[in-house]
């Protein structure tokens, strides 16, 4: 099972993944790349005849209403990935209900449906703030991506159960569906590669083989992952320069040769495929 998605933000919404001091109206100085870099997405889409399912900002709906138009229309499933892409560990309760409660909402005006799926940003929810997932399930989140099952720079959660689908439950006896990020063991190491900047650095030929031998992949790809003319930020640490800005100018060529390469699934599909009554359980 290959799941196909992508996280609809601007090139410069990973700013907040280092500092948290940009507020809304400031990201509105910074040069938009969204649209040319959604045309790429929606064609190679389209010419492969594949769905995907689209995380998308609460803030690109209201500044794109358009975009989030186009992914409804074309078919494709859309869930919510935050309002403006604050990392969640930073906010307190009050402040995550808000923030999931502006994103859906701002999504669902536009395009007249339920929004029951949720990535966070930068993959934000882990060990530590894993109580986040009971409000999830009070804004009727039934599906969720944001696990990343491995160390990373922000959150992580390293001592997930598995990094294949399973059941997330709560105290209260609550329940979401996790589709977490997959890993691959490559000379005994857990190597992510199905997106972002790890989909960038590797060659095709290693992502086409540990695809070819995973039985379940979750894939993430961002628009700024397929535009090798972004600005480049200033002031951001060596890690984040390469995370970002390594393989961009062959990464259009490697998600067309995928596309044509795999079968791959939204998360709904996949979600039907399941046998949710034998996958393992987290409690949290
Ligand atoms: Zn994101």
């Amino acid at each position: 099972m290959n799941i196909l998605t992508f996280d609809i933000e601007e090139w410069f919404h990973i700013k907040f993944d280092n500092n948290f001091l940009e507020d809304e109206m400031s990201l509105s100085n910074y040069e938009s790349r969204l649209n040319q870099n959604m045309e790429f997405i929606f064609d190679a889409l389209d010419s492969s005849g594949k769905k995907g399912t689209f995380f998308c900002l609460g803030w690109v709906a209201r500044k794109y209403p358009k975009i989030i138009k186009k992914i409804d229309s074309l078919g494709h499933e859309i869930g919510s990935h935050s309002n403006n892409h604050k990392l969640l560990f930073k906010l307190n309760r009050e402040e995550l209900r808000e923030d999931i409660k502006i994103s859906k909402n701002s999504i669902e005006d536009l395009i007249g449906k339920k929004i029951d799926i949720y990535r966070a940003p930068s993959f934000s929810l882990g060990e530590k703030n894993s109580w986040m997932i009971e409000e999830l399930i009070d804004f009727e989140i039934k599906y969720d991506c944001s696990i990343f099952p491995a160390t990373r720079e922000n959150g992580g959660f390293p001592s997930f159960v598995s990094p294949s689908p399973c059941l997330i439950k709560t105290k209260n006896n609550c329940e979401i569906k996790e589709f977490p990020i997959n890993f691959y063991n490559l000379f005994g190491k857990n190597i992510i590669f199905s997106g972002g900047g790890y989909f960038r650095i590797f060659p095709y030929f290693m992502i086409k083989k540990m695809m070819k031998e995973s039985s379940y992949v979750m894939t993430y790809f961002h628009p700024r992952d397929f535009d090798p003319d972004q600005p480049v930020l200033k002031d951001i640490s060596l890690i984040r320069y390469i995370k970002s800005y390594i393989g961009l100018k062959s990464s259009k060529n490697k998600l067309v040769k995928l596309l044509n390469d795999f079968k791959f699934e939204c998360v709904s599909e996949a979600s039907n495929i399941i046998d949710w009554k034998n996958v393992p359980i987290q409690y949290i």
